[in-house]
Order: structure tokens, then C-alpha cells, then sequence
């Protein structure tokens, strides 16, 4: 999306707050109460207004506005994390004796979830190359979602959405992506026929590595069957505070993400150079089609290290670039894929931890360009062997 539209949406037209505030208000109030008997006999006979926080509140709909507005959609959902709008999201489309259609190499928690919750609840899973269309068109008959995620954690895999998408309404199959990496700002799937878009704000969309929340958005009858069946019962609502958090981190995204974008090809072109790197994942160095939705990058991907290089030594020579999870926020941040090598093997051969022992994912945040490159040039330095 061009810069100048994304301000448009943050700020020009913004919802006038009461008192003219600048900011939104934080309602930290968990219920609203009515003027009269006939005021709450009217809710409950179907008339919309403010209630309970669990399921609205003023806060937390500014943030779920503001978000749509960017996905181009009618309406979207807040939620306490990025793992329960991906489960609220997909347990409201996919139940027992249903069949779901997920890409490989999704988010970690997302497949575990499909693993551990939906397919003890019946829920069959069909993992597919999410790059091969053909391979999608096959699963999709008789499916009741596709799950996507372009480009996918960790190995950063592309897929082409407006393919995938057509291909999902040939056969009537409601699609989601997971769209963190990218930013509203960056690839607008429901552009190219996306049904659901999923944010794990606690990263990009929130910007500043104090919140944990989640959002999802869509066409208003997705997002009503989401308030339907699983979002109020699931309880993982998103609080005021946090709200307003997102709102305050949303109105710098358009200054933040170009220099993610550009700081992480930066440091990729220099690591792609560097003789003791073997690869980097990095979805500009692509040539899939899936390219093509992607209007400019996050600052996050993977590379690969020569067996000269003694990982553990890499990782403690650091000194700017912090060992951490999570990504999208101003710190440079790093996860050294072999620390997941004392984990249980997983139960199906779709997912990435453990792909390579010499495999590391970097966060690039906000820091001086030079200086994160000075950093990992001098680990380099210091762990070869
Ligand atoms: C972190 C992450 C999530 C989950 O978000 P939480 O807020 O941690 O629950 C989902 N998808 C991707 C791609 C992520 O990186």
C-alpha cells in the first residue's frame, strides 16, 4: 500500500474522540450500564450497544477500526494474543469431522494448535507445499478452510495468493492468512480474494515489544460468525490498555516498517556476500510468483552458517543484537534455530525446528544499520573455528 494512503487511513479521517482528545481514550471499565429496564430489554432482544468488555469496548474497537481500514475490510476483532485470533478464527469455520487445509511451515504455535487441538477434537489436517499450487487444488475439494501464511515462518516460502484464493472459491473454501510479517502496509490479501487476514500484533502492528495481542479481519459476515462461535466463549478478548498500546504503536508503522524493509536487505545482501554464510532466506532473493503480492518486506528472515562457524560461540560474541523470540519491535533480536535441538521431535514432518542446526533467524530492528552489521561481522569473526 502506498505510505501516503496508510497515513490517510491512521490519522486523516480518524474517528473524532470524545472531547476532541487526540489520543483514544483508555475505557478501563468492564461493563456498561443502562438507563432503564427497557434500555436492557432492547439488548437482549437484539439491539447492538456497548455491554460487557469481554465483548465490546470503545478502546479496543478503535484498534480493530483502524486495523480493517488498512486490510481493506468491513470489520475486525481484537484479541489477548496472535494465537487466539488464530484460533478463534479458524475453530469458528472448522469442527469435528471437518477437514482443514494448512500450508507447511506455518507458525510454530499454529500448527501445534492444529495438532493438539483440532485433530483430538476430529478435525482432519492436510498439510500442503503452499508454493505448488497444484498440490493446494488437489486438498482443496471438500475442505472447509485454507490456512496460508506468505511468506511462512522461518524458511520464508512464498505463495501466490490471488491463485490460492481463486482456487479456494472454485471450491467454496473460506481462506485465512497470517499476514504478520508483511504488515497491512506491505501485502493486502484480501486484495487478491484473501476472506480473513490475521495479525499477531505483538509484533509489527504493535511495534514496540510491550504487548501481547492479536487481530483479525474480514468481510462483516466471517467477523460475525467469529463473534458467534468462538470469540466470546474462547474469552481471549483484548484489553482497553492493550488497545490502546496498538493504537499508539499503529501511528508510527508507516515511519517504522520502510526502515525494517530497508535495513533488512541491507544486512541480508551482506550476509548473502560473506563467505561463511551459506544461504539467506530472505523472500526478495525469490523468484516464486508469490513475490508479486508483496509490495515491500519485513525486516525478519533466516541464514545459514558454514560448518566453520561454532554456532554457540556466534551467538554469545554478540553485543547490539540480543538472544530473543519474537520479532517486530525497534530491538535487534536473534534465535538461533539449534536451541530447539533439545526439543521432542515433532509428530509430522511439517515443521521447521530442526531444519538445520546451522540455521538462525534474525530480527532486523531500528537500530543504525552499520551497527548491526558490525555486530554480526565481528561474531563471524570471533566463531570461526
Ligand atoms: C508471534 C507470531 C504469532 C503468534 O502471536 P502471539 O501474539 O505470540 O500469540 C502468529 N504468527 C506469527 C507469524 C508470529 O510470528
Amino acid at each position: 500500500m502506498d505510505l501516503t494512503e496508510a497515513h490517510r487511513l491512521l490519522f486523516c479521517d480518524e474517528p473524532a474522540y470524545p472531547l476532541n482528545a487526540a489520543a483514544p481514550p483508555i475505557f478501563q471499565t468492564s461493563l456498561f450500564t443502562f438507563d432503564s429496564y427497557q434500555d436492557m430489554a432492547a439488548v437482549y432482544a437484539g439491539e447492538q450497544r456497548l455491554v460487557y468488555t469481554r465483548g465490546d469496548n470503545p478502546t479496543v474497537q478503535v484498534f480493530e477500526e483502524l486495523v480493517a481500514r488498512l486490510e481493506g475490510a468491513d470489520a475486525g476483532r481484537g484479541f489477548a494474543s496472535g494465537m487466539a485470533a488464530i484460533t478463534a478464527t479458524v475453530m469458528a469455520f472448522v469442527s469435528g469431522g471437518d477437514r482443514l487445509v494448512t500450508v507447511c511451515n506455518v507458525y510454530g504455535d499454529a500448527y501445534k494448535m492444529f495438532e493438539k487441538l483440532l485433530r483430538p477434537a476430529g478435525v482432519t489436517i492436510d498439510y500442503v507445499d503452499g508454493s505448488d499450487p497444484e498440490a493446494v487444488a488437489r486438498a482443496l475439494p471438500g475442505a472447509k478452510m485454507l490456512y496460508v501464511e506468505t511468506p511462512t515462518t522461518l524458511t520464508f516460502d512464498l505463495q501466490h495468493l490471488p491463485t490460492l484464493a481463486a482456487l479456494a472459491q472454485q471450491h467454496g473454501v473460506v481462506t485465512a492468512i497470517d499476514n504478520s510479517w508483511a504488515t497491512p502496509l506491505y501485502q493486502n490479501p484480501i486484495a487478491h480474494g484473501i476472506d480473513l487476514v490475521i495479525h499477531a500484533a505483538s509484533k509489527y502492528l504493535g511495534g514496540y515489544s510491550d504487548t501481547v495481542a492479536g487481530v483479525v479481519v474480514g468481510r462483516q459476515d466471517l467477523i460475525d460468525r467469529i463473534n458467534g462461535r468462538t470469540y466470546p466463549y474462547l474469552g481471549a478478548k483484548l484489553s482497553p490498555f492493550d488497545a490502546f498500546l496498538l493504537v499508539r504503536g499503529l501511528r508510527s508503522l508507516t515511519l517504522r516498517m520502510p526502515v525494517h524493509m530497508s535495513s533488512g536487505l541491507t544486512i541480508a545482501r551482506r550476509l548473502r556476500d560473506h563467505a561463511e554464510v551459506t544461504s539467506v532466506l530472505h523472500p526478495a532473493f525469490s523468484s516464486h510468483p508469490g513475490r508479486e503480492t508483496l509490495s515491500g518486506y519485513g525486516g525478519v528472515f533466516s541464514f545459514l552458517v558454514s560448518d566453520a562457524i561454532d554456532v554457540p560461540a556466534f551467538a554469545d560474541a554478540l553485543r547490539l543484537i540480543r538472544l530473543g523470540v519474537s520479532w517486530g519491535g525497534p530491538e535487534s533480536l536473534l534465535v538461533p534455530l539449534s536451541v530447539t535441538a533439545g526439543m521432542p521431535p515433532a509428530p509430522n514432518p511439517f515443521v521447521h525446528f530442526g531444519i538445520s542446526d546451522r540455521m538462525i533467524r534474525l530480527n532486523v530492528g531500528l537500530e543504525p544499520v552499520d551497527a548491526i552489521w558490525s555486530d554480526l561481522e565481528q561474531a563471524l569473526t570471533v566463531a570461526r573455528r
